[in-house]
């Protein structure tokens, strides 16, 4: 992962027609990159800051299913992201952690939906799960949760999901990606693109 080797990859070969160019070094642009270089086409990326300087080192850093999405009614989509959430758990067990979170619930009707709509979360990821979700009581709640509004207060809700480090996996496709044979660039900004005679871009 030597700057000077691949600022040398593009000025050897200043003719070479790449197969693929990415524009932006965030998590997107690198695992587009990276799936890429894996599918041997010849790559190449080039971000104007650092890697994940954007929106990729300033997540909420959850590798989540989308819980919110099940309110939606979108238990597919939920799916689709916990199995997701799953592969990453076991691919990536250095940037990866399982956390717990507790929903405190306040009325008869909430400790019902959110036992069940958890629960519910909890199983469609199958195999793949994270761990439990379970109902814990007022005493249980508040010993987890001190800062709580205890008036009302009916116990908490226990679920899973997962959490990671936002920049180091951004960081860690740029690796995979030059290992892979691809070449990956920071601090060149894209200034404009290149198109042919016929209006079709064909460069950067
Ligand atoms: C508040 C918040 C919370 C989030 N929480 C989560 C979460 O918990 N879990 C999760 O998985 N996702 C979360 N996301 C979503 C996730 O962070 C984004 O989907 C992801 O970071 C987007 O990556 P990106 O590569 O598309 O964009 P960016 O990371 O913004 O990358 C774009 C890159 O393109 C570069 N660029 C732009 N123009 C040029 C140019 N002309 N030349 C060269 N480079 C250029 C920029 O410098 C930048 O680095 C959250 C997002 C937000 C905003």
């Amino acid at each position: 992962m030597k700057r000077e080797v691949q600022i040398q990859q593009l000025q050897e070969n200043p003719n070479l027609i790449w197969d693929v160019i990415v524009i932006g070094g965030g998590a997107t642009g690198l695992g587009i990159a990276l799936d890429s270089v894996t599918r041997g086409f010849k790559t190449l990326l080039l971000e104007q800051s650092d890697f994940a300087k954007g929106t990729s080192s300033r997540s909420t850093k959850l590798v989540h299913g989308g819980v919110w999405y099940m309110a939606q009614g979108d238990p597919l989509l939920v799916m689709e992201a916990l199995h997701e959430r799953g592969l990453m758990m076991k691919n990536a067990p250095h940037l990866t952690s399982n956390q717990e979170f507790v929903v405190p619930v306040y009325n008869l009707f909430d400790v019902v939906k959110y036992t069940v709509g958890l629960k519910f979360y909890e199983l469609l990821a199958g195999r793949l799960s994270m761990g439990k979700s379970h109902f814990i009581n007022r005493k249980n709640t508040l010993a987890r949760l001190p800062q709580l509004k205890p008036e009302g207060l009916k116990g908490g809700v226990v679920y899973h999901d997962g959490q990671f480090d936002d920049s180091r996996m951004t960081i860690a496709l740029a690796q995979s990606c030059i290992d892979s044979g691809g070449t990956v660039l920071n601090y060149i900004e894209v200034s404009g693109l290149l198109k042919n005679e016929k209006g079709k871009i064909c460069g950067v």
